[in-house]
C-alpha cells in the first residue's frame, strides 16, 4: 500500500491530526508558561504498539522522528517505513530498555538511545555502532542519553541518582566512546514520587553533570501525563505516546505482560525487555 493510501483512512488521519495539534498546543503552552522557546523542545511521538500506517500519517503531518521501546517491533516498522519512503529522513529513537544482546540490532536502526544505564551496555552499543559506521550502515555515532533512576530502584532501569560517581563515570564512558555521542540524561518519575520533585532532581543532576561538558546537555523528560512539569524543569525532549496515539492496544501477545493468569494473552518470552509502561 502506498503512503497516499494510508492517508485515505480518514478517521485515523482526522484523529491523529487533532491529537497532534493538541499535543503541539500543550507543548507550546507549557513552554510559554516556563518562559522557554518551544523550538528548544522536541515533541517525540512514541509509536510503540501502533502500526507503521500511523507513522506514515504522522510523517505526512510533519513528524520526522519516532520513539519505540521494543527492538523487534521497532526493527519491523523501520524496515516497512524504509521500503515505503526510501528517500525520507526518519529518525528512530529507542526509548525502552535495551538488552545487551540487542545492542547490534539497535545500532542498525536507532538514531538515539534514551535508556542507557550500564558500562556493559555502553560497551556493547559502542562496539555495534562503531562496526556499523565502519560498514557504512550508519552515518553518525549513536546518540546516547544516560537514564537516571530517581528513587534508587535500579531494577526498573537507570543509574541511581544517589551515586554521582557512577553517573560521572558512565557519562564519561559514553562521551569517550567513538561510536557514541553523549547527549544528555533521561528520567522517568517513579510512581510514588511527585513528578515535580522527580524532574527537579533530574534537572539538578543534569546541571551537576553539565559542568564537565562543553556541549549543552539535553534532558529527555516528560510523557503524556507530566510533560508540562518536565518542560518547567528544562526538558528538551518530551516522549509522548498515549496523548498522541490514543490508548495502546492490548491485543498483541508479543508485547503484553499479562498481569493475571486470566489474561487473554500468552506469556511473554522469558527474555522480554523491560516493562512497557
Ligand atoms: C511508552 C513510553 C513513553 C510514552 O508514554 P505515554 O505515557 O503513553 O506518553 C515515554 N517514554 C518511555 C520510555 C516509554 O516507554
Amino acid at each position: 500500500m502506498s503512503t497516499c493510501q494510508y492517508m485515505q483512512n480518514a478517521d485515523r488521519v482526522g484523529e491523529l491530526t487533532a491529537k497532534l495539534g493538541a499535543a503541539r498546543a500543550r507543548l507550546a503552552h507549557a513552554a510559554e508558561a516556563a518562559g522557554r522557546n518551544v523550538n528548544d523542545i522536541e515533541l517525540l511521538p512514541i509509536t510503540k504498539f501502533f502500526p507503521a500506517s500511523d507513522i506514515f500519517i504522522l510523517h505526512q503531518l510533519g513528524c520526522h522522528a519516532f520513539g519505540e521501546s521494543r527492538e523487534q517491533e521497532a526493527a519491523n516498522k523501520v524496515a516497512t517505513v524504509r521500503a515505503e519512503l526510501p528517500d525520507a529522513t526518519v529518525r528512530w529513537h529507542m526509548v525502552g530498555r535495551i538488552q545487551r544482546n540487542k545492542a547490534k540490532a539497535v545500532a542498525s536502526w536507532a538514531y538515539a538511545a534514551h535508556s542507557v544505564d550500564s558500562q556493559r551496555l555502553i560497551t556493547a552499543l559502542d562496539r555495534a555502532a562503531t562496526a556499523a559506521l565502519a560498514a557504512g550502515t550508519r552515518a553518525e555515532p549513536l546518540r546516547v542519553y544516560l537514564q537516571i533512576s530517581l528513587d534508587g530502584d535500579t531494577e526498573r532501569g537507570g543509574i541511581d541518582v544517589g551515586s554521582p560517581d557512577l553517573v560521572d563515570e558512565l557519562c564519561a564512558a559514553a562521551d569517550r566512546a567513538d561510536g557514541l555521542t553523549f547527549v544528555g540524561l533521561m528520567g522517568i518519575p517513579p510512581l510514588e514520587v511527585d513528578p515535580d520533585d522527580a524532574f527537579a532532581r533530574l534537572a539538578a543532576e543534569r546541571d551537576r553533570v553539565q559542568a564537565d561538558y562543553p556541549q549543552r546537555l539535553e534532558l529527555s523528560a516528560g510523557m503524556s501525563s507530566d510533560l508540562e512539569i518536565a518542560v518547567k524543569h528544562g526538558s528538551t525532549c518530551v516522549r509522548v505516546g498515549t496523548a498522541l496515539m490514543g490508548k495502546r492496544p492490548l491485543t498483541s501477545p508479543a508485547v503484553v505482560t499479562p498481569v493475571t493468569s486470566s489474561s487473554q494473552t500468552s506469556p511473554p518470552p522469558r527474555s522480554a525487555e523491560g516493562s512497557p509502561r
